[in-house]
Protein backbone atom coordinates (compact mmCIF):
# COMPACT_ATOMS: atom_id res chain seq x y z
CA UNK A 1 0.00 0.00 0.00
CA UNK A 2 1.73 3.28 -0.93
CA UNK A 3 2.27 6.32 1.57
CA UNK A 4 0.78 9.38 0.08
CA UNK A 5 2.16 12.62 1.76
CA UNK A 6 0.59 16.45 1.22
CA UNK A 7 3.03 19.67 1.36
CA UNK A 8 1.12 22.88 1.13
CA UNK A 9 3.22 25.89 0.50
CA UNK A 10 2.58 29.24 1.96
CA UNK A 11 3.72 31.81 4.62
CA UNK A 12 -0.08 32.41 5.08
CA UNK A 13 -1.01 29.16 6.77
CA UNK A 14 1.91 29.08 9.02
CA UNK A 15 1.00 32.68 10.29
CA UNK A 16 -2.23 31.26 10.32
CA UNK A 17 -4.38 33.66 8.34
CA UNK A 18 -5.86 31.23 6.57
CA UNK A 19 -6.43 27.43 7.31
CA UNK A 20 -4.85 24.28 5.79
CA UNK A 21 -8.68 23.53 3.79
CA UNK A 22 -6.37 22.19 0.83
CA UNK A 23 -4.89 18.95 3.09
CA UNK A 24 -7.90 18.42 4.71
CA UNK A 25 -10.19 18.31 1.46
CA UNK A 26 -7.33 15.58 -0.43
CA UNK A 27 -7.29 13.64 2.93
CA UNK A 28 -10.93 13.13 2.88
CA UNK A 29 -11.05 12.40 -1.06
CA UNK A 30 -8.05 10.00 -0.66
CA UNK A 31 -9.38 8.28 2.46
CA UNK A 32 -12.73 7.44 0.21
CA UNK A 33 -10.42 5.58 -1.70
CA UNK A 34 -8.15 4.01 1.08
CA UNK A 35 -5.07 5.59 -0.02
CA UNK A 36 -3.39 6.47 3.61
CA UNK A 37 -1.93 9.81 3.83
CA UNK A 38 0.93 9.51 6.62
CA UNK A 39 1.69 13.43 6.88
CA UNK A 40 0.43 16.61 6.42
CA UNK A 41 3.67 19.52 6.24
CA UNK A 42 3.18 22.90 6.05
CA UNK A 43 6.21 24.92 4.43
CA UNK A 44 6.29 28.88 4.15
CA UNK A 45 7.25 30.94 0.84
CA UNK A 46 11.18 30.30 1.63
CA UNK A 47 13.45 28.44 -0.97
CA UNK A 48 15.65 26.51 1.06
CA UNK A 49 12.93 25.37 3.37
CA UNK A 50 10.55 24.08 0.49
CA UNK A 51 13.98 22.34 -0.93
CA UNK A 52 14.20 21.09 2.72
CA UNK A 53 10.26 19.96 2.79
CA UNK A 54 10.41 18.14 -0.59
CA UNK A 55 13.55 16.03 -0.02
CA UNK A 56 12.38 14.60 3.28
CA UNK A 57 9.05 13.59 1.72
CA UNK A 58 10.83 12.26 -1.44
CA UNK A 59 12.21 9.95 0.99
CA UNK A 60 9.80 8.77 2.81
CA UNK A 61 6.73 8.91 0.41
CA UNK A 62 5.59 6.92 -2.50
CA UNK A 63 2.95 9.71 -3.34
CA UNK A 64 3.35 13.57 -2.15
CA UNK A 65 1.04 16.26 -3.76
CA UNK A 66 2.25 19.87 -3.16
CA UNK A 67 -0.59 22.54 -3.62
CA UNK A 68 0.69 26.20 -3.62
CA UNK A 69 3.12 28.58 -5.28
CA UNK A 70 2.84 27.51 -9.15
CA UNK A 71 1.39 31.28 -9.55
CA UNK A 72 3.32 34.10 -11.19
CA UNK A 73 4.45 36.41 -7.99
CA UNK A 74 8.49 36.01 -6.71
CA UNK A 75 7.14 34.28 -3.44
CA UNK A 76 5.30 31.00 -5.57
CA UNK A 77 8.46 29.19 -5.54
CA UNK A 78 7.11 25.23 -5.75
CA UNK A 79 8.65 25.20 -9.15
CA UNK A 80 12.03 25.85 -8.37
CA UNK A 81 11.84 24.27 -5.76
CA UNK A 82 11.21 20.68 -7.16
CA UNK A 83 13.71 21.95 -10.09
CA UNK A 84 16.50 22.35 -7.57
CA UNK A 85 15.97 19.03 -5.67
CA UNK A 86 15.88 16.74 -8.68
CA UNK A 87 17.53 18.50 -11.19
CA UNK A 88 14.84 18.10 -13.79
CA UNK A 89 14.78 20.23 -16.64
CA UNK A 90 11.72 22.80 -16.91
CA UNK A 91 10.27 23.52 -20.47
CA UNK A 92 7.61 26.10 -21.56
CA UNK A 93 4.27 23.71 -21.91
CA UNK A 94 3.19 25.69 -25.70
CA UNK A 95 -0.51 24.72 -24.47
CA UNK A 96 -0.48 26.99 -21.73
CA UNK A 97 1.16 29.45 -22.81
CA UNK A 98 -1.77 30.19 -25.19
CA UNK A 99 -4.28 29.70 -23.04
CA UNK A 100 -2.50 32.47 -20.63
CA UNK A 101 -1.92 34.84 -23.74
CA UNK A 102 -5.46 34.37 -24.85
CA UNK A 103 -6.78 35.70 -21.63
CA UNK A 104 -4.49 38.56 -21.72
CA UNK A 105 -5.44 39.60 -25.31
CA UNK A 106 -9.49 39.14 -24.13
CA UNK A 107 -8.90 41.10 -21.80
CA UNK A 108 -6.90 43.48 -23.51
CA UNK A 109 -4.11 43.75 -20.64
CA UNK A 110 -0.82 44.05 -20.86
CA UNK A 111 0.50 40.52 -19.75
CA UNK A 112 3.91 41.13 -17.70
CA UNK A 113 6.67 38.91 -18.45
CA UNK A 114 6.48 36.86 -15.32
CA UNK A 115 3.01 35.15 -16.50
CA UNK A 116 5.22 33.41 -18.45
CA UNK A 117 6.05 31.16 -15.20
CA UNK A 118 3.13 29.69 -15.08
CA UNK A 119 3.21 27.58 -18.17
CA UNK A 120 6.38 26.35 -17.37
CA UNK A 121 6.90 22.48 -16.47
CA UNK A 122 8.99 19.65 -16.10
CA UNK A 123 9.75 17.93 -19.09
CA UNK A 124 7.76 14.66 -19.85
CA UNK A 125 5.58 15.55 -17.33
CA UNK A 126 1.80 15.02 -17.55
CA UNK A 127 0.22 18.46 -17.55
CA UNK A 128 -3.18 18.71 -15.73
CA UNK A 129 -5.15 21.67 -18.14
CA UNK A 130 -6.26 23.64 -15.22
CA UNK A 131 -10.54 24.76 -15.98
CA UNK A 132 -11.49 27.04 -13.41
CA UNK A 133 -7.53 29.13 -13.53
CA UNK A 134 -4.22 29.63 -15.02
CA UNK A 135 -1.66 27.90 -13.75
CA UNK A 136 -1.77 24.27 -15.20
CA UNK A 137 -0.99 21.06 -12.27
CA UNK A 138 1.16 18.51 -13.72
CA UNK A 139 2.24 14.94 -12.05
CA UNK A 140 5.84 14.22 -12.50
CA UNK A 141 7.35 10.63 -11.76
CA UNK A 142 10.85 11.15 -10.62
CA UNK A 143 13.00 8.15 -9.05
CA UNK A 144 10.31 5.94 -8.50
CA UNK A 145 8.06 8.96 -6.95
CA UNK A 146 4.50 10.28 -8.45
CA UNK A 147 5.02 14.01 -7.02
CA UNK A 148 1.89 15.84 -8.00
CA UNK A 149 1.91 20.01 -8.35
CA UNK A 150 -1.42 21.84 -8.21
CA UNK A 151 -2.42 25.41 -7.51
CA UNK A 152 -2.89 26.82 -4.03
CA UNK A 153 -6.41 27.85 -4.64
CA UNK A 154 -8.70 25.66 -3.67
CA UNK A 155 -11.84 26.12 -6.32
CA UNK A 156 -8.84 25.30 -8.71
CA UNK A 157 -7.59 22.15 -6.81
CA UNK A 158 -10.34 20.70 -6.37
CA UNK A 159 -11.53 21.02 -10.24
CA UNK A 160 -7.81 19.12 -10.98
CA UNK A 161 -8.03 16.38 -8.18
CA UNK A 162 -11.82 15.41 -8.99
CA UNK A 163 -11.31 15.29 -12.90
CA UNK A 164 -7.68 14.02 -13.39
CA UNK A 165 -5.44 13.08 -10.05
CA UNK A 166 -7.91 11.13 -8.37
CA UNK A 167 -8.54 8.91 -11.73
CA UNK A 168 -4.64 8.74 -11.95
CA UNK A 169 -4.19 7.20 -8.73
CA UNK A 170 -6.60 5.09 -9.38
CA UNK A 171 -4.98 3.84 -11.93
CA UNK A 172 -1.56 3.84 -10.56
CA UNK A 173 -2.77 1.35 -7.47
CA UNK A 174 -5.48 -0.20 -9.28
CA UNK A 175 -3.19 -3.25 -10.06
CA UNK A 176 -2.38 -3.76 -6.64
CA UNK A 177 -6.47 -3.62 -5.14
CA UNK A 178 -9.64 -2.41 -5.53
CA UNK A 179 -10.23 -0.23 -2.78
CA UNK A 180 -14.17 0.59 -2.41
CA UNK A 181 -15.63 2.15 0.81
CA UNK A 182 -19.08 3.15 1.75
CA UNK A 183 -20.21 5.45 4.79
CA UNK A 184 -22.90 4.61 6.87
CA UNK A 185 -24.69 7.46 9.05
CA UNK A 186 -26.64 6.89 12.33
CA UNK A 187 -28.56 9.75 14.70
CA UNK A 188 -30.14 9.35 17.79
CA UNK A 189 -26.82 7.00 19.13
CA UNK A 190 -24.27 7.83 20.65
CA UNK A 191 -20.20 6.54 19.65
CA UNK A 192 -19.77 5.16 22.67
CA UNK A 193 -22.84 2.97 22.28
CA UNK A 194 -22.56 2.64 18.50
CA UNK A 195 -19.30 0.70 19.20
CA UNK A 196 -20.52 -0.93 22.75
CA UNK A 197 -23.42 -2.58 20.29
CA UNK A 198 -21.38 -4.09 17.29
CA UNK A 199 -17.64 -4.20 19.21
CA UNK A 200 -17.54 -7.94 18.65
CA UNK A 201 -18.29 -7.51 14.87
CA UNK A 202 -15.40 -4.32 14.53
CA UNK A 203 -12.92 -6.57 16.61
CA UNK A 204 -13.41 -9.58 14.52
CA UNK A 205 -13.32 -8.62 11.03
CA UNK A 206 -10.19 -6.66 9.07
CA UNK A 207 -12.13 -6.36 5.35
CA UNK A 208 -13.93 -4.39 5.47
CA UNK A 209 -12.29 -2.03 8.26
CA UNK A 210 -14.65 -1.32 10.22
CA UNK A 211 -14.13 2.71 11.37
CA UNK A 212 -16.70 5.25 13.75
CA UNK A 213 -16.44 8.84 13.84
CA UNK A 214 -18.91 11.17 15.69
CA UNK A 215 -19.14 14.03 13.93
CA UNK A 216 -21.70 17.07 13.86
CA UNK A 217 -24.21 14.99 12.03
CA UNK A 218 -24.89 12.34 14.46
CA UNK A 219 -21.92 9.38 14.46
CA UNK A 220 -21.01 7.84 10.63
CA UNK A 221 -18.75 4.61 10.01
CA UNK A 222 -16.60 4.07 7.25
CA UNK A 223 -16.47 0.80 5.95
CA UNK A 224 -13.29 -0.01 3.51
CA UNK A 225 -12.57 -2.78 1.30
CA UNK A 226 -9.90 -3.88 -0.20
CA UNK A 227 -10.00 -7.13 -3.04
CA UNK A 228 -9.38 -8.05 -6.33
CA UNK A 229 -12.03 -6.94 -7.96
CA UNK A 230 -15.11 -4.47 -7.65
CA UNK A 231 -17.87 -7.08 -7.69
CA UNK A 232 -16.42 -8.54 -4.55
CA UNK A 233 -15.28 -5.45 -2.90
CA UNK A 234 -19.12 -4.31 -2.98
CA UNK A 235 -19.78 -7.91 -1.45
CA UNK A 236 -17.85 -7.60 1.24
CA UNK A 237 -19.35 -3.95 1.89
CA UNK A 238 -22.90 -5.48 1.59
CA UNK A 239 -22.59 -8.20 4.07
CA UNK A 240 -20.89 -6.31 6.64
CA UNK A 241 -23.45 -3.60 5.86
CA UNK A 242 -26.42 -6.05 6.70
CA UNK A 243 -24.22 -7.60 9.70
CA UNK A 244 -23.89 -3.78 11.16
CA UNK A 245 -27.63 -3.36 10.04
CA UNK A 246 -29.19 -6.09 12.17
CA UNK A 247 -27.93 -4.67 15.48
CA UNK A 248 -28.37 -0.90 14.71
CA UNK A 249 -30.46 -0.36 11.83
CA UNK A 250 -32.66 1.72 13.58
CA UNK A 251 -30.60 5.03 14.01
CA UNK A 252 -29.37 4.37 10.38
CA UNK A 253 -30.38 7.59 8.33
CA UNK A 254 -28.41 6.85 4.76
CA UNK A 255 -25.01 6.39 3.24
CA UNK A 256 -22.64 8.30 2.02
CA UNK A 257 -23.11 11.94 1.28
CA UNK A 258 -26.93 11.35 2.07
CA UNK A 259 -27.78 14.17 4.67
CA UNK A 260 -30.38 14.23 7.16
CA UNK A 261 -31.97 17.00 5.92
CA UNK A 262 -32.88 15.69 2.55
CA UNK A 263 -33.99 12.57 4.83
CA UNK A 264 -36.11 14.71 6.31
CA UNK A 265 -37.71 16.79 3.30
CA UNK A 266 -37.98 13.38 1.64
CA UNK A 267 -40.23 11.62 4.49
CA UNK A 268 -42.22 14.78 4.36
CA UNK A 269 -42.79 14.68 1.04
CA UNK A 270 -43.55 10.99 1.00
CA UNK A 271 -46.53 11.31 4.22
CA UNK A 272 -47.62 15.24 2.51
CA UNK A 273 -47.33 16.87 5.84
CA UNK A 274 -45.50 20.77 5.54
CA UNK A 275 -43.65 21.77 8.48
CA UNK A 276 -43.42 25.35 10.41
CA UNK A 277 -40.75 25.79 12.76
CA UNK A 278 -40.52 28.19 15.73
CA UNK A 279 -36.97 28.62 17.17
CA UNK A 280 -35.68 30.62 19.89
CA UNK A 281 -32.21 29.42 21.18
CA UNK A 282 -30.91 27.73 17.74
CA UNK A 283 -32.26 31.05 15.60
CA UNK A 284 -33.09 29.90 12.76
CA UNK A 285 -30.67 27.26 12.29
CA UNK A 286 -33.02 24.33 12.04
CA UNK A 287 -34.98 25.88 9.72
CA UNK A 288 -31.43 26.90 7.78
CA UNK A 289 -30.46 23.46 7.77
CA UNK A 290 -33.75 22.11 5.93
CA UNK A 291 -34.13 24.82 3.69
CA UNK A 292 -30.43 24.36 2.15
CA UNK A 293 -32.07 21.35 0.50
CA UNK A 294 -33.53 22.32 -3.08
CA UNK A 295 -36.96 21.78 -3.38
CA UNK A 296 -37.82 22.17 0.20
CA UNK A 297 -40.07 25.01 -0.57
CA UNK A 298 -42.70 21.74 -1.46
CA UNK A 299 -42.61 21.10 2.48
CA UNK A 300 -41.49 23.45 4.47
CA UNK A 301 -42.95 26.33 5.47
CA UNK A 302 -41.38 28.89 7.03
CA UNK A 303 -39.66 29.63 10.11
CA UNK A 304 -40.22 32.19 13.16
CA UNK A 305 -37.25 33.44 15.16
CA UNK A 306 -38.84 34.22 18.52
CA UNK A 307 -36.49 35.08 20.64
CA UNK A 308 -37.53 37.76 22.83
CA UNK A 309 -40.47 36.84 24.94
CA UNK A 310 -42.47 39.59 23.60
CA UNK A 311 -41.81 38.05 20.14
CA UNK A 312 -42.89 34.45 21.51
CA UNK A 313 -45.90 36.71 22.93
CA UNK A 314 -47.19 38.72 20.25
CA UNK A 315 -46.42 37.41 17.15
CA UNK A 316 -46.61 33.90 18.33
CA UNK A 317 -49.68 34.59 20.24
CA UNK A 318 -48.10 32.49 23.70
CA UNK A 319 -50.21 33.34 26.47
CA UNK A 320 -49.12 35.60 28.98
CA UNK A 321 -50.44 32.89 31.46
CA UNK A 322 -47.88 30.58 30.63
CA UNK A 323 -45.07 32.94 30.60
CA UNK A 324 -45.80 34.29 33.76
CA UNK A 325 -46.61 30.90 35.33
CA UNK A 326 -44.17 28.77 33.77
CA UNK A 327 -41.07 30.65 32.12
CA UNK A 328 -40.31 31.06 28.23
CA UNK A 329 -37.70 27.87 29.00
CA UNK A 330 -40.44 25.53 30.21
CA UNK A 331 -42.70 22.17 28.43
CA UNK A 332 -46.09 24.36 28.74
CA UNK A 333 -44.08 27.24 26.51
CA UNK A 334 -42.56 24.76 23.88
CA UNK A 335 -45.54 23.22 23.25
CA UNK A 336 -47.72 26.35 22.65
CA UNK A 337 -44.77 27.80 20.72
CA UNK A 338 -45.59 24.78 18.29
CA UNK A 339 -49.23 24.69 18.26
CA UNK A 340 -49.17 28.24 17.85
CA UNK A 341 -46.53 28.12 14.20
CA UNK A 342 -48.62 25.19 13.02
CA UNK A 343 -51.23 27.57 13.19
CA UNK A 344 -49.79 31.15 12.21
CA UNK A 345 -47.83 29.46 9.17
CA UNK A 346 -50.88 27.29 7.63
CA UNK A 347 -48.23 23.57 8.02
CA UNK A 348 -49.50 19.87 9.07
CA UNK A 349 -46.74 19.77 11.91
CA UNK A 350 -44.61 22.52 14.14
CA UNK A 351 -41.65 21.97 16.11
CA UNK A 352 -40.73 24.52 18.68
CA UNK A 353 -37.60 25.19 20.63
CA UNK A 354 -37.01 26.64 23.73
CA UNK A 355 -34.43 26.98 25.97
CA UNK A 356 -30.92 28.31 27.55
CA UNK A 357 -28.44 28.12 25.71
CA UNK A 358 -26.04 30.19 28.30
CA UNK A 359 -23.50 30.54 29.30
CA UNK A 360 -25.41 31.87 32.08
CA UNK A 361 -28.36 30.13 33.65
CA UNK A 362 -32.04 32.10 33.13
CA UNK A 363 -35.00 31.67 34.64
CA UNK A 364 -33.53 29.50 37.17
CA UNK A 365 -32.90 27.12 34.51
CA UNK A 366 -29.24 26.40 34.05
CA UNK A 367 -27.78 26.20 30.58
CA UNK A 368 -28.33 23.74 28.72
CA UNK A 369 -31.38 22.97 29.26
CA UNK A 370 -33.85 22.75 26.46
CA UNK A 371 -37.86 22.00 25.64
CA UNK A 372 -38.58 20.61 22.16
CA UNK A 373 -42.15 20.51 21.34
CA UNK A 374 -43.81 18.73 18.00
CA UNK A 375 -47.56 19.17 17.46
CA UNK A 376 -49.91 18.10 14.64
CA UNK A 377 -52.36 19.35 12.98
CA UNK A 378 -54.58 16.37 14.38
CA UNK A 379 -53.86 17.25 17.72
CA UNK A 380 -51.16 15.07 18.69
CA UNK A 381 -48.59 16.49 21.30
CA UNK A 382 -45.40 15.25 21.93
CA UNK A 383 -42.72 17.95 24.08
CA UNK A 384 -39.21 16.27 25.49
CA UNK A 385 -36.80 18.41 27.99
CA UNK A 386 -32.90 17.64 27.99
CA UNK A 387 -29.66 18.82 29.73
CA UNK A 388 -26.99 19.66 27.52
CA UNK A 389 -23.71 19.89 28.28
CA UNK A 390 -21.27 22.37 26.43
CA UNK A 391 -20.66 25.81 25.85
CA UNK A 392 -23.16 27.96 24.16
CA UNK A 393 -22.39 27.21 20.54
CA UNK A 394 -22.63 22.92 21.47
CA UNK A 395 -25.36 23.42 23.19
CA UNK A 396 -27.38 24.94 19.85
CA UNK A 397 -25.90 22.80 17.60
CA UNK A 398 -26.60 20.08 19.94
CA UNK A 399 -30.37 21.45 20.03
CA UNK A 400 -30.64 21.49 16.23
CA UNK A 401 -29.07 17.76 15.62
CA UNK A 402 -31.71 16.68 18.11
CA UNK A 403 -34.88 18.56 16.82
CA UNK A 404 -33.06 16.93 13.23
CA UNK A 405 -33.64 13.47 15.36
CA UNK A 406 -37.08 14.06 16.22
CA UNK A 407 -38.05 15.18 12.85
CA UNK A 408 -36.48 12.15 11.39
CA UNK A 409 -38.31 9.60 13.32
P1 LIG B 1 -1.93 31.72 -7.69
O1 LIG B 1 -1.81 31.43 -9.13
O2 LIG B 1 -3.30 32.27 -7.35
O3 LIG B 1 -0.83 32.51 -7.09
P2 LIG B 1 -0.76 29.49 -6.35
O4 LIG B 1 -0.72 28.12 -6.88
O5 LIG B 1 0.50 30.27 -6.41
O6 LIG B 1 -1.95 30.26 -7.01
P3 LIG B 1 -0.90 30.31 -3.67
O7 LIG B 1 -0.45 31.65 -4.14
O8 LIG B 1 -0.04 29.58 -2.75
O9 LIG B 1 -1.23 29.39 -4.89
O10 LIG B 1 -2.35 30.42 -3.04
C1 LIG B 1 -3.40 31.09 -3.68
C2 LIG B 1 -4.54 31.27 -2.70
O11 LIG B 1 -5.14 30.00 -2.44
C3 LIG B 1 -4.12 31.76 -1.34
O12 LIG B 1 -4.20 33.14 -1.20
C4 LIG B 1 -5.09 31.11 -0.39
O13 LIG B 1 -6.24 31.90 -0.25
C5 LIG B 1 -5.47 29.83 -1.08
N1 LIG B 1 -4.70 28.70 -0.53
C6 LIG B 1 -3.41 28.40 -0.76
N2 LIG B 1 -3.03 27.29 -0.10
C7 LIG B 1 -4.12 26.86 0.59
C8 LIG B 1 -4.36 25.76 1.47
N3 LIG B 1 -3.40 24.86 1.76
N4 LIG B 1 -5.60 25.62 1.98
C9 LIG B 1 -6.55 26.54 1.67
N5 LIG B 1 -6.39 27.58 0.87
C10 LIG B 1 -5.19 27.77 0.31
MG1 LIG C 1 0.47 32.51 -5.67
Amino acid sequence: QPKAEIIAVGTELLLGQISNTNAQWISQQLALYGINIYNHVVVGDNLNRVVEAFSQAHVRSDIIIVTGGLGPTEDDLTREAFQQMSQLDVVEHKPSMDKIEQFFKERNTVMTPNNRRQARVFKDCIVLDNKVGMAPGMIVTFENRTWIFLPGVPREMKSLVAIDVLPYLLQLIGDKAIIKSEVLRFIGIGESQLEHEIKDIIDGQSNPTIAPLATDNGVTIRLTARTDSLENAEKLITASKQQILSRIGSFFYGSNEQTLEQQIIDNLRVSNQRLALAESLTGGLVTSKLVSISGASDVIKGGIVCYDTKVKEEILGVSKETIDLFGTVSEQCAIEMATNILQVLDADIGISFTGVAGPKEAEGKPAGTVYIAVCTKDGHQQVEEFKFQGDRDTIRTRTTLKGMEILFN
